[in-house]
């Protein structure tokens, strides 16, 4: 795993900001069906934003760029997504070494991916963004690069569709939650398709 630049780090975070707002539309239908309809715009709020600071947080060391990166989208997403999305980034900042190997980003991303479910008391099997988040832990810990990660994150945003909600807004309409695509599963497929193409148009990862 080639050590990323702040170069690397640039054009994830754009890769990132492109794909929300590109998909921002179709993530608030999905907030609409079984939500409040705010996912997209919550979601394109905050990585418009840490795209406008991108100067300021590629120039730190990729750690604390991260963590700024999360703050940032703690601050700026809002709703029940913006303290899960600010989580993820912050703890993979602060568990990361700035010279990380593959099991050191490995290991990393599962601390992340474990606090999210910390801070929503929530796990896998509850129709949220973790039943994406997880099975690419599994991806990443059997080997796969980011394509493979990419193609299990859409998977699994789609294996959301029969699911019953039982944390978040969704699980307010209890069965009605059944036959919809998790807004917030679907926003992580999409980052997660973003990355692939970013570092396999790179040749790297
Ligand atoms: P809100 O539900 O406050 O309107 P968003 O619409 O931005 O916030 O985000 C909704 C998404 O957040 C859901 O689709 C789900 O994936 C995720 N989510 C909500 N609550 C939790 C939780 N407790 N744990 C994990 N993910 C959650
Ligand atoms: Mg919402």
């Amino acid at each position: 795993m080639p050590a990323l630049t702040s170069d690397d780090f640039r054009a994830l975070a754009c890769a990132m900001a492109a794909a929300i707002a590109a998909n921002a539309q179709r993530l608030t239908d999905l907030d609409s069906a079984i939500g409040d309809g705010d996912h997209g715009a919550n979601m394109k709020r905050g990585f418009d934003a840490v795209e406008g600071e991108l100067d300021q947080i590629a120039a730190k060391p990729l750690p604390d760029a991260l963590k700024a990166a999360g703050m940032k989208l703690v601050m700026t997403v809002g709703g029940a997504s913006g303290p899960l999305a600010g989580t993820f980034f912050m703890t993979l900042g602060k568990e990361l070494p700035e010279n990380f190997d593959r099991a050191g980003f490995v290991a990393a991303y599962e601390k992340a991916v474990d606090a999210v479910a910390a801070r929503g008391k929530s796990h896998a099997g509850q129709k949220t963004m973790l039943d994406v988040l997880y099975p690419m832990l599994d991806v990443l810990k059997q080997g796969g690069d980011p394509e493979a990660v990419a193609a299990r994150a859409e998977e699994a945003a789609e294996a959301t569709i029969p699911m019953l909600a039982t944390r978040g807004r969704a699980s307010f309409l209890g069965e009605r939650s059944i036959g919809h695509m998790d807004p917030g599963a679907a926003s992580v497929a999409l980052l997660a398709r973003a990355v692939a193409r970013t570092l396999t148009a790179q040749g790297g990862a």
